[in-house]
């Protein structure tokens, strides 16, 4: 079990992004004796659910090294049942004081629901999940695509705190907080989101 609190939990993973952003990274937790420690079990301070999409590596954007962060990544950063089960594990059984739900500019999962249209094969599972943020964020003021990525964020934790009685109980005892944040490819940076 980590021994760190969410508030430090999430100080460590934006200190992290902050030497991303300036190509200060670090090589904590990247060596062997890291790795033989880990062998005997994983105490991750944090999980992060963010998109497949090659550019966003949460390890490397929050310079993280190995057994530091507990990582879900589907296209889109939706929350299935699968996602959820992975993420109650983390909770439950790794006891991570932080739950991070990270989207990102220009996401290929997004830009695909807003485009709508006929999905071939199974791309449609990902697009309907993220449709209700784009349905929300219709009529917002500023970038629509950018509106959308920030709402399919806030949707995906609103659906976590509902539907994961785990995440709740957990919650309600002070044990685990969620925070939602979008990475912008360019500047690399993390902005979180209310
Ligand atoms: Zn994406």
């Amino acid at each position: 079990m980590s021994n760190l609190t969410y508030e430090q939990a999430l100080d460590g993973l934006m200190a992290g992004n902050k030497r991303f952003i300036d190509g200060n990274f670090s090589d904590k937790n990247r060596d062997i004796a890291r790795r033989n420690e880990l062998s005997q079990g994983q105490h991750p301070f944090a999980a992060v659910i963010c998109c497949s999409d090659s550019r966003v590596c949460p390890e490397i954007l929050f310079d993280q090294g190995l057994g530091d962060i507990f990582v879900i990544r589907v296209a889109g950063n939706i929350a299935d049942d699968v996602v959820m089960g992975s993420l109650e594990y983390a909770i439950e059984h790794l006891h991570v004081p932080l739950v991070f739900v990270l989207g990102h500019s220009k996401c290929g999962a997004v830009t695909a629901a807003v485009d709508g249209g006929e999905m071939p094969g199974h791309i449609g599972c990902l697009t309907s999940k993220i449709s209700p943020a784009v349905e929300k964020a219709k009529g917002m003021d500023g970038d629509h695509l950018y509106n959308c990525i920030n709402m399919n964020v806030k949707i995906v934790v609103e659906e976590l705190k509902e539907e994961s009685h785990i995440l709740a109980e957990f919650l309600e005892h002070e044990k685990v907080s969620v925070v939602a944040g979008v990475y912008d490819l360019e500047t690399g940076i993390v902005k979180t989101i209310d």
